[in-house]
């Protein structure tokens, strides 16, 4: 008797996903270092990718910036491959740090002919090797930013919940609305991250209540809340998935994960 085979595992480029908000301290490096632990939990080959030459998310994984010899700015800059860059990170990820120099590389981008595509290239080699790759923009719309939102196939806006009763995303909406005239036509806007929900604040309950109607974009489900867990996750240089993982703020970032992957 011919044994059942189990289906072969969908293995193919993976779909770049990046985290956008021109905003700080809105959770976008929490939400890609939860979310990529979260999709690796789900047997998900997943490179993150740090954009932001404060190297939060270098940092918080555990990596001291200053001990590279290679990150996104040599990759970024054509003196290195994406390969090259790589580290393994205990969460089950891979990362291509950053470091400070991030900033000054930037400024060297800037007079490059096809400047907002070299991200892009760069990780063309590597988009079979994964299933999912993230991208941590940093809080501007400067060159990296638009080298991010031409590299993805998808946007998500971590934004706490407070905010989304602001049109606080305008500017950002105006920029990818050029970046898929100009640079890239595939660029799909998949929703706004609701983060640091309190749930014990009614203002944040009800605007979380009526969003889904009066909103622009699509809001993800569920909202993460906000919990001190955060705080303490980064000084053991692993996610909240690892160091409480049976938190509620785990929790929602594995729902918000699984109900990403049935999009996939
Ligand atoms: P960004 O990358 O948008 O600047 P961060 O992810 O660095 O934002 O988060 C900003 C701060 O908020 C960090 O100190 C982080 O630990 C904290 N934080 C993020 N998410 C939560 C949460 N759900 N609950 C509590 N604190 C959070
Ligand atoms: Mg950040």
């Amino acid at each position: 008797m011919p044994r059942p085979t189990q289906p072969d595992p969908v293995v193919g480029p993976a779909t770049v996903i990046a985290l956008a908000n021109q905003k700080g301290g809105v959770a976008k490096t929490t939400s890609v270092a939860s979310l990529g632990a979260a999709f690796a939990e789900q047997g998900r080959r997943v490179l993150l990718v740090d954009l932001d030459p404060q190297a939060c998310l270098t940092f918080s994984l555990g990596v001291d910036p200053d001990s590279l010899e290679t990150s996104v700015c040599e990759v970024l800059l054509g003196k290195a491959e994406v390969a090259d860059a790589i580290i393994a990170c205990d969460d089950g990820f891979d990362l291509v740090p950053s470091v400070i120099d991030l900033a000054g590389a930037e400024a060297m981008l800037l007079p490059r002919p096809g400047r907002e595509y070299v991200l892009r290239s760069a990780l063309e080699t590597s988009r079979t090797a994964y299933d999912i790759i993230l991208l941590d923009c940093s809080p501007s719309l400067g060159v990296v930013t638009l080298n991010a939102l031409t590299a993805a196939d998808a946007l998500i806006v971590p934004m706490p919940c407070e905010m989304l009763s602001h049109r606080g995303v305008g500017q950002l909406l105006d920029t990818v609305a050029d970046v898929q005239k100009i640079l890239n036509r595939d660029l799909e806007v998949w929703g706004v991250l609701p983060t640091l929900f309190d749930g014990r604040s009614r203002h944040a309950r009800e605007v979380l209540a009526d969003v889904g109607q009066r909103y622009e974009l699509t809001v993800l489900q569920p909202p993460i809340p906000k919990t001190v867990r955060f705080a303490e996750a980064p000084a053991v240089g692993r996610s909240v998935l690892a160091t409480a993982r049976t938190s509620k703020g785990a929790q929602a970032y594995r729902e918000v994960a699984a109900a990403l992957l049935a999009r996939l």
